[in-house]
């Protein structure tokens, strides 16, 4: 029997391949009809036999293409049409007009058809450093407008040859519609600059050339340029430290394969499969013993940060080696370098030569930065190959901008039931941030042909992004407390609604006391909370220096316990008697001694306290090491114990018997590894015992995790094994990220209700 059914599809389903996807099953299953691009995503109406039909649908419910993503598919039967006309792909008004959300995929890998392609001496593509198709390649990075289309992209500038237009107006094609098209007749071209000079023969030879004899080359990438340098030379690592004021961070490697992944550290099944996906982000895997590679890629540093190539260039240079440093070009923690006319200089006195090439990267877009834990990806940093991916809401809201913290800056939009969280930007102090914010912002409210209602933003009046949403005089500022955006932040990648007992345990952020918060425990939703417990607040002597030096907050922690009588430990050593004595007169009055609930500076200090880190070079150092330093399974040691204090509603938590169990510790000479498993389980079992005594006296039981101090794998495991067996339904973070990098998403999420 015939029938004809009518299917919308939303979700990221516009330039990825989907009408052609759709033509060439309707084909396959001798079905006739339409499909075309609307303003909800795609519409296909099909007529034909009930086999045919079913086997078309369960392919489009799961053999859709590599970048689309579906987050509505709805099906219903219509009435029959006359036949005889085939199956069209059909141009609609939406094809300049459609839902721009739709059209904006991320920047994903080179698909493995296009690698066939690339290294078939017969292919008219044969080592092509630019190949892509409608499953794969540059898409973020290089489009200026919606709708999208090679019009809009910095592909304009490219005319199609005949072959490649053909490709581009045949539906069976792969690469029909694909924008980025191009071949070595009428694509972009690779250029060498040295010295002033630019070689166009065989630019790849000669960078594979310059990478073998140590030298550090700047390579064009998808979203931005890096440094390279061959892994395994310490003189060219040696240069690169020293050209980019960089002397301890782990430098990122990109490695040809799996097989040599597999050489340099553990992968385990779920890290493979993160590795070698379209997102392809720089995942943190545990060091093999005896890896080839210089000690100064990742010094002190138990874990590699590795990605596999995911641009064709990548490819082919890797062919030569076994592992190259890819590091963004930039200084510190300043946003990647990605405009030729900007990067060019400033590349002259960090690389040796540069291997550029002429297609313009429209919008910067950095590596993504991924660990897995409790056998989920969770991004540290989001970016290329996420970004700006939609994420689902629970609801529909307004249309808000929200602009985001300070460090770790990500801007994001919401639109209806859709937020699109924008790539990694970095820190907002660097003074050309703050000249480019406003680029940013009205470049990714383009894209999306959105206009706010409203502007969220920190509480911090200070922040940059707080000023610039005051001097938007046409919408509504609203200003979101930190740790209220991180939890919302939780809930709306998790789809939650209601309220829920949120765990925010973080740097620091400002209060609505007006004092820094950082491990809390607040209770609530978009709409509000209510701060039920906190970190007893402690000094940070020096203010910023505090943070830069750890073994500082391990001196507060110390005179927080024992007052006057400090124990002999080494972090007091770090410091000279006439320094402590002036340290302690600051603490006591208070002077440049701001008090502040951070749970991260706690780590620090206990970083400090065990001998492991007192001053850092790079943010999260001390804790990071502090996680490093683990070796026991944290349920088998016995944890330091915290207090419960009540005060006024809710519940101060004292690390006092922690610290003299520690000091105790310390003076026992037991290991480091010890005293940081100890710690370890006596947070994660005081996150259990505050969520059952928040259970008893609000009936709630959903409980979210966010936070920076949530990247700290070996915590999120062992308190989320904790507080699943007492019962609770938790929910954590993955593809946005637990630290600031994600607040944007709350933020909106909180406006958007407000
Ligand atoms: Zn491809
Ligand atoms: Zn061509
Ligand atoms: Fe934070």
């Amino acid at each position: 029997m015939e029938r004809r059914l009518r299917i919308e599809i939303g979700g990221i389903v516009q330039g990825v391949g989907f009408r052609p996807f759709v033509y060439r099953e309707a084909l396959a299953q001798r079905l006739e009809g339409w499909v075309l691009n609307d303003a909800g995503g795609v519409c296909i109406e099909v007529q034909g036999q009930e086999r045919g039909l079913d086997v078309f649908v369960g392919q489009l419910r799961t053999r859709y293409p590599a970048l689309a993503t579906i987050n509505r598919f709805e099906l219903q039967q219509v009435p029959l049409e006359e036949a005889g006309l085939g199956f069209q792909i059909l141009k609609s008004a939406s094809d300049s007009s459609g839902a721009p959300g739709a059209a904006v995929s991320p920047d994903v890998w080179v698909c493995p058809a296009c690698i066939a392609e690339l290294f078939d001496p017969a292919d008219r593509r044969y080592r092509y450093p630019f190949i892509n198709c409608t499953d794969c390649g540059p898409r973020y990075s290089i489009i200026k407008a919606t709708p999208y289309d090679r019009a809009a992209t910095t592909m304009a500038e490219f005319p199609l040859c005949a072959p490649c237009r053909q490709e581009y107006e045949d539906p069976a094609s792969r690469r029909f519609h694909a924008q980025p098209n191009a071949c070595p007749d009428c694509g972009p071209k690779l250029s060498l600059i040295a010295g002033g000079l630019t070689v166009e023969d065989h630019p790849l030879r000669e960078a594979v050339r310059r990478l073998r004899q140590g030298q550090v080359v700047a390579i064009k990438g998808v979203g931005g340029f890096h440094l390279a340098v061959d892994a395994t030379n310490d003189e060219a690592l040696g240069r690169l430290r020293q050209r980019k004021g960089r002397d301890q961070k782990a430098f990122a490697l990109m490695v040809p394969d799996l097989e040599r992944a597999r050489g340099l550290a553990r992968v385990s099944e779920r890290e493979e499969r993160l590795l070698q996906s379209p997102e392809g982000p720089i995942v943190l895997l545990e060091k093999k013993e005896g890896a080839a590679l210089s000690p100064l890629v990742a010094p002190r540093n138990r874990y590699l940060g590795l990605m596999l190539p995911y641009a064709p260039l990548h490819h082919l240079l890797l062919e030569s080696f076994d592992a190259l440093v890819m590091t963004s070009a930039n200084l510190g923690d300043e946003p990647i370098l990605y405009r030729d006319e900007e990067a060019l200089p400033r590349l002259e006195t960090l690389a040796d030569a540069l291997l550029t090439h002429n297609r313009p990267i429209y919008a910067r877009v950095d590596d993504s930065i991924a660990r897995v834990a409790a056998g989920r990806p969770l991004l540290l940093r989001r970016a290329r190959g996420y970004a700006p991916r939609a994420i689902a809401l629970p609801f529909k809201g307004r249309s808000v901008l929200a602009l985001g913290g300070e460090l770790k800056n990500s801007l994001c939009l919401i639109q209806g039931n859709q937020a699109f969280l924008g790539p990694h930007v970095g820190d907002l102090k660097a003074a050309e941030m703050q000249r480019s914010f406003g680029e940013m912002v009205s470049h990714l409210e383009g894209l999306f042909r959105h206009s706010p209602e409203a502007v969220a933003h920190d509480l911090h009046p200070d922040f940059v992004s707080s000023r610039y949403a005051a001097a938007l005089h046409a919408v509504q500022a609203v200003a979101v407390q930190h740790h209220h955006a991180h939890l919302a932040s939780c809930m709306a990648e998790n789809a939650l609604e209601g309220e829920v007992i949120g765990i925010i345990l973080d740097g620091t952020g400002l209060g609505d006391d007006g004092t820094l918060w950082g491990g809390e425990c607040l209770v609530g939703g978009y709409g509000g909370y209510r701060r039920m417990a906190n970190l007893k607040p402690l000094a940070l002597p020096g203010g910023d220096a505090a943070v830069r030096e750890p073994f500082r907050m391990a001196i507060s922690l110390l005179i927080s316990v024992f007052g006057q009588d400090l124990p002999e430990l080494e972090a007091t050593r770090q410091i000279a008697a006439s320094e402590l004595t002036l340290l302690r007169m600051m603490i006591r009055k208070g002077i440049n001694s701001p008090l502040s609930s951070s749970m991260g500076r706690l780590f620090d200090a206990v970083s400090s306290l065990v001998g492991l880190r007192h001053r850092i070079s790079y943010e999260g150092q001390a804790a990071l090491e502090l996680e490093m330093a683990l070796e026991q399974d944290l349920a088998t040691v016995s944890p330091y114990p915290f207090a419960f204090e009540p005060l006024e509603e809710r519940w101060v938590i004292d690390p006092d018997p922690m610290v003299r169990a520690l000091v105790a510790d310390l003076q026992r000479g037991e290991s480091v590894a010890l005293m940081s498993a100890r710690f370890h389980e006596g947070v994660a079992r005081m996150i259990c015992e505050l969520c059952l005594r928040l259970r008893s006296t609000t009936a709630l039981s959903r409980v979210v995790f966010s936070g920076g101090c949530f990247q700290n794998v070996a915590l999120l495991e062992r308190s989320a094994a904790l507080v699943r067996e007492a019962g609770f339904e938790l929910y954590t973070h993955s593809l946005v990220p637990p630290n600031d990098g994600g607040i944007a998403l709350g933020q909106a999420a909180i406006a958007a209700q407000r």
